[in-house]
């Protein structure tokens, strides 16, 4: 299982940004803010 790291837009910053995926399991931004991110659909290949 391999997880995509890939930018996207924060819905909180509105600013590209890359998922942080912390040793709890929340994804949070990488913006000053780090705000929890919406989990992102699981991706299939
Ligand atoms: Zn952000």
């Amino acid at each position: 299982m391999s997880e995509r790291r890939e930018p996207i837009l924060c819905p909180h910053c509105a600013e590209p940004t890359m998922p942080n995926r912390l040793s709890d399991g929340l994804l949070v931004c990488s913006c000053a803010a780090e705000r929890p991110l919406p989990e992102p659909p699981p991706v299939k290949d």
